[in-house]
C-alpha cells in the first residue's frame, strides 16, 4: 500500500498548547502515516509528553488542527464550525488508541491476565471464554504467556511493561503512543520491551514513541522529529537525523545523548 495515498493517522497542523502563560507547544506540524512510526526526541520540558497527550484527549489544544485517522481529536466540524465532542464520544474516539508510559500503573490487585482483560471485560466487547483467550494471546505475543497469574509485584519492570503493552493491544487500537515507555527500567530490561515494540512495529501498528533510545528510532522509526522548546527543530529519516543533522539545537541534544 502506498501509505501516501490513504488518510494520515495522525495529522497535525500547527497546534499549539500553552499552560497559562506558558506556550508548551507552539504550532507543531507533522503527520504520521498509517503503518508507520514516528519517534519524537528532545530535552526534558521540551513538549513531547504534551504533545501525545494531546492526542489521546488527556490535554485540548489551544489552536490549530490535531485528527487522528481522519477525524479530529475532541471535536466536530459542521460546515466551517468546530464544536466540541459529547464526552461519550471523545471517549469512544479516544478508545481507538493505546497508550504506554513510563511507569507502567498496572492494577495492583489483579494478575497480568486480569490487568489484560479489564478493559475488553468492562467494555463487553465478547464473552468471558473469548476475552481470556484473546487476552492469552496477547500475553503470548509479549513472551509472558506462563506469568498469566503473576500479580504485578511479583514481575520485573520489564515483564510490567510488556503486560502494559499487552493491555493496551486488548483495545485492538490503530494507534499506539508510547512516552518513554523504558526510562524507568534498569537497563538490562529495556531490551525486551523494545523488542516486543519492534515485533508490535513490524506487525503494522502505527506507533508515536517518545524516547531517549536512539538505537531503537535509528533501526525502527521512519521518521525522527527532534523537538525543543515546543517547536519541531528537524525532522526525517532517522539515520539522516542521527548522522547529519542540519540545526545546531539538534547537533548539541544528539552529543549529549549519543
Ligand atoms: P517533555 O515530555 O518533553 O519533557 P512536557 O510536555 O512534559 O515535556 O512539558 C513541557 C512543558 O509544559 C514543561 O515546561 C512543563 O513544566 C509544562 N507542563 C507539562 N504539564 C503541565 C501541566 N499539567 N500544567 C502546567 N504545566 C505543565
Ligand atoms: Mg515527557
Amino acid at each position: 500500500m502506498n501509505a501516501k495515498t490513504s488518510v494520515p493517522m495522525v495529522k497535525a497542523e500547527g497546534v499549539s498548547k500553552a499552560y497559562g502563560s506558558n506556550l508548551v507547544l507552539k504550532s507543531i506540524s507533522l503527520e504520521v502515516q498509517q503503518g508507520e512510526v514516528l519517534c519524537l526526541v528532545g530535552p526534558s520540558g521540551s513538549g513531547k509528553s504534551t504533545f501525545l497527550r494531546c492526542i489521546n484527549h488527556l490535554e485540548t489544544v489551544n489552536s490549530g488542527r490535531l485528527s487522528v485517522d481522519g477525524e479530529l481529536v475532541g471535536y466536530r466540524q459542521d460546515s466551517d464550525k468546530l464544536y466540541e465532542m459529547h464526552p461519550k464520544e471523545a471517549a469512544k474516539q479516544r478508545r481507538d488508541i493505546g497508550m504506554v508510559f513510563q511507569r507502567f500503573n498496572l492494577f495492583p490487585h489483579m494478575t497480568a491476565l486480569e490487568n489484560v482483560m479489564i478493559a475488553p471485560t468492562l467494555l463487553k466487547k465478547g464473552n468471558k471464554a473469548q476475552l481470556k483467550a484473546r487476552a492469552m494471546e496477547l500475553l503470548a505475543r509479549v513472551g509472558l504467556a506462563e506469568r498469566y497469574d503473576y500479580y504485578p509485584a511479583h514481575l520485573s519492570g520489564g515483564q510490567q511493561q510488556r503486560v502494559a503493552i499487552a493491555r493496551a493491544l486488548a483495545m485492538e487500537p490503530k494507534l499506539m503512543l508510547f512516552d518513554e515507555p523504558t526510562s524507568a527500567l534498569d537497563p538490562e530490561l529495556v531490551g525486551e520491551v523494545l523488542d516486543v515494540m519492534k515485533g508490535l512495529a513490524e506487525s503494522g501498528m502505527t506507533m508515536v514513541v517518545v524516547t531517549h533510545e536512539m538505537g531503537f528510532a535509528r533501526e525502527v522509526a521512519d521518521t525522527l522529529v527532534f523537538m525543543d522548546g515546543g517547536v519541531v527543530v528537524e525532522s526525517g529519516d532517522p539515520v539522516e537525523v542521527l548522522t547529519n543533522p542540519q540545526r545546531e539545537r539538534t547537533k548539541a541534544f544528539l552529543s549529549k545523548v549519543l
